[in-house]
């Protein structure tokens, strides 16, 4: 066993003061690393610093291009360490080097999207309504607080911190605790790029412990959190308690349409993407398939050769599209729903199993599922499950087909496939979801905002007006006139 891993609390490489933990690859259940979790002392030691270090540095204080040359820096840091955070990543959480590759080439461009923005975003002078000038200008929130998931660690990570930096202010940072290495191999980076010491600390550990006393803190002025929706309303209870913002990037049961007229092949292609990609480890999974009754049948047998040919199996093997499940509990969560699934009625057209053989035999491995026959109100219809499990529902009705699609809490994404532009533009304004994708899936453009509505979330990652999040509006009138003013003189 190697020796436990530090971490960067309060500008110091250390262990943290909890016990010690280890992680595990969920290819074959060895151990990846060990390190300790973090406990509220070391939550506070953190946030003190990093209030001490934000003037003490003036780090809001360094001109924008300044900060977006530090941005910069690290966007580069990650490129030169590209191969060796893909690979570790591969090994925290369990998904095929191809997908880690493009987490880690997606990070770095998010630094850099953020390195621009930084210092090209620009205060208003606001048109003056008397005889003053008057201005709104943005000013970094100070410390906040990241939480983060596990499953895709270095892109959600890098979603925050980037925009943090760039407004100027400080992050403590809690990563998921199986996942809790790219966290800090940003915080190396970050470092070695100049962000000054005490700007940034990573506190790996139980979210019912760190995660809690960082939403806490007294200091902690926002708190960008994606993961579960029950923890985020949790968070965002405690936050009302200090009238804190936050973004929320949580849970989705994402329909995807099929359309009479669309290309049967492109829709297949995406939606199996949509869903087995990161073995439906993804808040945006396609994990309802609306299929036109006219096309049914036809989309179906397509859709089960394309299942059969999906390459499950060791993620560092470059032909692999799906990897294992995260662990052997969050298969276990899977095979229930499943099995639920079944209870109420379904029927497995594919998979709905493990897959058979030594390599799958220490690993948290499930195969692509497809279930049909269930209406959208049974439970498996409407649960997030997080798994590579597809239901696949007939439709003929336009306006029926956007009730059901619209009819679940969440509202994260959906998709459409269809010839027809017009098409397309009806049924994607009338879906309740915070992005639509047509003819196409689960593609991302960090310039583009991204979020949830309903019990999605709320706030937007991304996007040029992502930095603002991370700052308030500070107003001021600058008085013009030569004489005293007139109510206390006339
Ligand atoms: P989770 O909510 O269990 O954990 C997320 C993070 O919150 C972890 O770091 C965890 O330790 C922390 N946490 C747990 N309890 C906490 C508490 N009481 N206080 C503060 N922090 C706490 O989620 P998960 O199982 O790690 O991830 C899966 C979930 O994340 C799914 O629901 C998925 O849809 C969601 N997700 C959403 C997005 C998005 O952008 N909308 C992206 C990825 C994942």
């Amino acid at each position: 066993m190697t020796a436990p891993i530090e971490t960067l609390i309060a500008g110091q490489w250390r262990h943290a003061s909890g016990p010690e933990y280890t992680t595990e690859y969920p290819h074959d259940g060895s151990t990846v690393a060990s390190l300790h979790a973090a406990t509220a002392a070391d939550v506070d030691e953190a946030v003190q610093a990093a209030e001490v270090a934000r003037h003490r540095s003036n780090w809001a204080g360094l001109k924008r291009h300044e900060r977006a040359g530090i941005l910069h820096r690290i966007a580069t840091g990650i490129r030169e360490r590209g191969e060796e955070l893909a690979q570790l990543q591969r090994l925290d959480n369990g998904k095929p080097i191809k997908e880690t590759r493009a987490l880690v080439a997606s990070a770095a461009g998010t630094f850099q999207f953020f390195a621009a923005a930084c210092e090209t975003w620009e205060d208003q002078v606001t048109p003056a309504r008397g005889d003053f000038l008057t201005m709104s200008l943005h000013e970094p929130l100070g410390v906040v607080g990241a939480i983060t998931p596990w499953n895709s660690p270095i892109a959600s990570e890098a979603q925050k911190l980037a925009p943090a930096l760039a407004a100027g202010c400080a992050m403590v940072f809690k990563p998921a605790e199986i996942t809790p290495r790219m966290a800090i191999e940003l915080a190396h980076i970050a470092q070695k790029a100049g962000v000054p010491d005490g700007i940034i600390s990573v506190l790996p550990g139980k979210g019912s412990v760190v995660g809690d006393a960082i939403v806490k803190h007294p200091l902690i002025k926002r708190i960008a959190f994606t993961g579960g929706t029950n923890v985020g309303m949790g968070i965002q209870r405690l936050a009302a308690e200090k009238l804190m913002p936050t973004s929320l990037e949580l849970g989705g049961k994402s329909p995807t349409i099929v359309c009479a007229d669309a290309d049967l092949d492109h829709a297949v292609a995406g939606v199996l993407y949509g869903i087995f990609s990161s073995s439906g480890e993804s808040c945006i999974a396609g994990s309802r398939a609306f299929v036109h009754a006219s096309v049914y049948d036809e989309f179906k047998r397509r859709l089960l050769v394309g299942t059969q040919k999906l390459r499950v199996g060791d993620p560092s093997s470059e032909a692999t599209q799906m990897g294992p499940l995260v662990n052997l509990g969050h298969r276990a969560s899977v095979e229930r729903y499943v099995q639920l699934g079944l209870d109420e009625g379904g029927q497995v057209l594919s998979g709905g199993k493990r897959p058979q053989g030594a390599l799958y035999d220490q690993g948290s491995y499930y195969l692509p599922t497809i279930i049909e026959g269930l209406p959208n109100s049974a439970r498996m219809c409407q649960e997030e499950i997080f798994g590579p499990v597809l239901a696949l529902l007939p439709w003929s009705d336009e306006a029926d087909l956007l009730a059901q699609c619209n009819d679940n809490v969440y509202g994260l994404a959906s998709g459409i496939w269809t010839r027809d532009y017009k098409t397309a533009w009806r049924i994607g304004s009338a879906l309740q979801t915070g992005t639509v994708w047509v003819n196409t899936y689960k593609m991302f453009s960090v310039s583009t905002p991204f979020g949830g509505v309903k019990l999605s979330g709320t706030g937007r990652e991304k996007g040029r007006l992502g930095i603002l999040e991370y700052t308030t509006q500070k107003s001021f009138y600058w008085g013009l006139n030569d004489s005293p003013m007139p109510w206390a003189t006339s």
